[in-house]
């Protein structure tokens, strides 16, 4: 099924198509927990020896053969300011202060062993693969945006500037290279050996050692050895013990925290978590996308319809999304109590909310609002 073939039905087709794509949003998140590929690939960032230089950059936007960006990557000023990831900018190098010093990180997709965004994407578009990383395939991508939601590093963006096939982007671990038994771009083209590309369980000792082996100068924690359930990308980060006082006993942790990497994940696979919220509803899985996706996929189709016809259909699918969402949260207080059956319904009415406020303030696809 491609996509636009895809788009049709769920525009079309309303309730009925996300009454069928319930059980497969079920089977895609829900209660699962992805594999673990004892053999999967990962990246070690060792933070101590990142110079903050973007080469890797550089490498990734030739490997990929994006645009080339408004400033050179040899221009360092762009450090002076905290960036994310774009469409155009798979990996963005950032510049953080601990105990005065500065100290580099580099952002990408972490590859998530147990990848939130795929257990919040209704229509599978991100999998898991076995070579560690976390594939994307937009050919039946709605432009929903669940996955940006759900995502803990706040990796993947939206072509916003696309106005015909906008669709969602992101590292790619450079898998295509990968098969070819080629290293990652970024990893190629780091001059400091501050990437380190192998087995994941190889990595991990690696970082272990070197921790062991360089007592006080990191921190004694591999970042992503089991954040969020376990990344196939790492980070190392320096030590940098902070005095105590009387209001701050413990500095553990700190270090992370202050290159931007969230300390309070926990050690749960996202996705199972993801899966706990709203797996546990699988009907919501089903019915967000459509519900905040489906006017908008409908409206990428405005240039085949007519606007009377799209409006019918609008009409049409939320009365029928109402109804259908009615007897959803009956189901569930009667499967799996009233507390879920409450939590389904907040979630729906937050999710209602957070949609009308994006849509009233974000700008695009004004007359889509
Ligand atoms: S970092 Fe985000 S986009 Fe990448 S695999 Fe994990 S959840 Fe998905
Ligand atoms: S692995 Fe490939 S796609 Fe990902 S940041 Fe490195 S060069 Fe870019
Ligand atoms: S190329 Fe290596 S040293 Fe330079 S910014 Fe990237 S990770 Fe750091």
């Amino acid at each position: 099924m491609n996509r636009r073939r895809f788009l049709t039905i769920l525009g079309s087709a309303g309730l009925a198509s996300a009454l069928s794509t319930a059980k497969t949003a079920h089977a895609a998140g829900g209660t699962h927990t992805w594999p673990y590929h004892e053999n999967s690939y990962g990246v070690l960032h060792d933070t101590t020896r990142c110079i903050g230089c973007r080469r890797c950059e550089a490498g990734c936007n030739k490997v990929n053969n994006l645009p080339k960006p408004d400033k050179s990557f040899d221009d360092l000023s762009v450090l002076d300011k905290n960036r994310r990831m774009t469409p155009t900018s798979w990996t963005v190098v950032n510049k953080y202060e601990l105990n005065g010093k500065p100290v580099f990180r580099k952002l990408q997709c972490f590859h998530c062993n147990d990848p939130a965004c795929a257990s919040a994407c209704f229509a599978k578009c991100f999998q898991k693969q076995p070579d560690g990383s976390v594939a994307y395939d937009g050919s039946q991508c709605v432009g929903c945006r669940y996955c940006m939601v759900a995502c803990p590093f706040y990796v993947p963006s939206f072509e916003y500037d696309d106005a015909w096939d906008p669709l969602v982007v992101k590292c790619t671990f450079c898998e295509p290279r990968l098969k070819e038994g080629k290293l990652p771009g970024c990893v190629e083209a780091c001059p400091m050996d501050a990437l380190t590309f192998g087995r994941r369980s190889d990595l991990i000792k690696v970082a272990r050692a070197r921790i062991k082996n360089n007592p006080g100068k990191y921190v004694d924690y591999i970042y992503g050895e089991w954040d969020a359930g376990g990344t196939a990308w790492m980070v190392l980060a320096p030590s940098a013990p902070v005095a105590a006082s009387k209001d701050s006993h413990q500095a553990t942790g700190h270090e992370f925290a202050s290159l931007g990497l969230d300390t309070h994940l926990g050690n749960r696979p996202m996705g199972e978590l993801t899966g706990g919220a709203l797996g546990a509803v699988p009907m919501i899985v089903a019915f967000w996308p459509v519900l905040f996706g489906g006017a908008y996929a409908i409206a990428k189709r405005r240039e085949a319809m007519h606007k009377a016809e799209t409006e019918t259909i609008v009409k049409e699918a939320k009365e029928d999304m109402a109804a259908a969402m009615d007897a959803a949260v009956r189901k569930i207080a009667e499967t799996q109590g009233p507390g879920m059956a409450d939590t389904a319904r907040q979630a729906m009415a937050d999710a209602l909310k957070a949609r009308e406020n994006t849509c009233a303030n974000c700008g695009h696809h004004g007359e889509d609002k």
